[in-house]
């Protein structure tokens, strides 16, 4: 092996170690891009969530439009969100890139397992 392989060698592991450290910034720039919570409130008055009768406070559902409710659901409790429990605004498989409120509701709730 002579110097010029060695150099070479070593540019190419320079290379490496860039690219993987440029790749790895990226992906941290992406992922804090799309944060949950960055995302915005679900606004009541979008045409989805008017749609499935969403409210950001449970006590606003109205029975006549939604006569599947009942007392105990919530957001919190529900299949469809995720994030971290405790939080007051939290992501939801159903409105994606938007929060809704732990104490809200929609239509399409399903009891998440292990849940009161
Ligand atoms: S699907 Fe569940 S978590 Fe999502 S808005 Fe409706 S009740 Fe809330």
């Amino acid at each position: 092996m002579n110097s010029n392989e060695r150099l070479t060698r070593r540019q190419l592991l320079g290379v490496t170690v860039t690219t993987a450290a440029g790749l790895a910034g990226v992906a941290a720039v992406a992922k804090a891009q799309t944060a949950p919570a960055a995302f915005p409130h679900l606004d009541e008055k979008d045409p989805q969530a008017a749609a499935l009768h969403y409210v950001h406070d449970v006590k606003l559902v109205d029975p006549k439009k939604s006569p599947t409710f009942k007392p105990g659901q919530h957001c919190a409790n529900c299949l469809q969100i995720t994030g971290k429990d405790g939080d007051t605004w939290r992501p939801c498989n159903i409105f994606p890139k938007k929060l809704v409120n732990a104490n809200g509701w929609c239509s399409v709730w399903a009891k998440k397992p292990g849940t009161a």
